[in-house]
């Protein structure tokens, strides 16, 4: 009888504690996600700031708990983004639960292309002006310095009228996002023809560190060129070793994070 009974304690006892890891489980999972939307509103009012964002243009991250899925301000200018907009998308590009939502009519960038690329977490899409010129020309995009070290792996670029034919340049549905996923392929950025840019990372804070940088990047490519001479470009094994550092971004995050805070205040 007192074996019995002594059972049922150590059982009961067990049992609290395996709920109590369940209950942290999912409290982990909760404080990831609310910390990931804080982010993912940061990444857009920073890249507006920093004005790689205008009026249009995304950033979107992987889902961290759910399979499938992604989350994706509704259309709402950057700089306006706050927790209430963000919504859930599946890889069709569907929302999860739209609210009365309107999502953007380009989401579609980033459902293929987080279907084609695991290891992308964060996408951001943008107009940026200092990026055009490079998409519209044959003069490639070259990796200036160390902070756009990424640059060196190569940046395709799509043109959606060669992919589709005729458009309104918009890639508003799965083929066109899929030809700008394939067009993409394995690098961390591409151009887009008469239109603008994605660029990809494992992380936010990587996504929006490549977009201002890639800006930057652009710039001084350009300013290079207009002094004649020589231009010079990264070597890739040396942009391979300054890619390697995985926070590559994080100092210069915690900076834009507080300009941001200042600003609001
Ligand atoms: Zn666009």
């Amino acid at each position: 009888m007192m074996e019995r009974r002594a059972f049922l304690t150590a059982l009961s006892a067990f049992a609290a504690i395996a709920l109590e890891r369940v209950d942290l489980r999912s409290a982990q999972a909760a404080a990831s996600i609310d910390g990931l939307i804080d982010d993912l509103v940061a990444g857009n009012r920073i890249l507006a700031m920093e004005n790689v964002l205008d009026g249009m243009g995304h950033i979107s991250a992987r889902h961290p708990g759910r399979a499938g899925r992604f989350l994706l301000a509704r259309s709402v200018a950057p700089e306006l983004v706050t927790r209430d907009d963000i919504m859930e998308f599946d890889f069709d590009a569907t929302p999860v639960d739209a609210k009365g939502r309107t999502p953007y009519k380009e989401r579609f960038i980033h459902s293929e292309i987080y279907r084609l690329r695991s290891d992308v977490n964060a996408i951001v899409h943008c107009h940026t002006p200092s990026l055009i010129p490079f998409a519209n020309s044959s003069v490639p995009l070259r990796a200036m310095y160390h902070m756009a070290a990424f640059v060196a792996d190569g940046v395709p670029v799509f043109d959606i009228h060669a992919a589709a034919g005729t458009t309104d340049l918009l890639v508003s549905d799965a083929k066109l996002g899929r030809a700008l996923a394939q067009a993409l392929g394995s690098k961390h950025a591409a151009l887009m023809r008469h239109h603008g840019a994605v660029i990809v990372a494992t992380s936010i804070p990587n996504a929006v560190g490549r977009s201002i940088y890639l800006d930057l990047n652009a710039r001084i490519q350009i300013q290079t060129a207009s002094l004649g001479g020589t231009t010079t470009s990264i070597d890739p094994a040396d942009a391979r070793l300054r890619m390697a550092d995985p926070s590559e971004y994080s100092r210069a995050w915690e900076l834009w994070k507080r300009k941001l805070n200042r600003a609001d205040r």
